[in-house]
């Protein structure tokens, strides 16, 4: 009768080319997609591109999210 979460397991893509995170001056290696971990979230806050590159007001929303994550 327990339930299982059962999570799918990732498998790593042997073939992979770029192991280092996609966001400018980063080389952490890849934890999600092209980002390692903390660019990751960068990106999910909209804070670079899905090619690690910063808007023109980025600035301005790194503010705002250091800000969030010291809350
Ligand atoms: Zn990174």
């Amino acid at each position: 009768m327990a339930k299982e979460n059962k999570a799918p397991q990732q498998t790593k893509t042997p073939h992979a080319t770029i192991d280092s995170c996609a966001a400018e001056g980063c080389k952490k290696h890849v934890e999600r997609m092209h980002f390692c971990q903390e660019h990751f979230d960068w990106y999910k806050e909209g804070l670079i591109n899905k090619r690690g590159q910063r808007p023109s007001d980025f600035d301005k929303k790194h503010q705002l999210w250091l800000r969030k994550k010291a809350a």
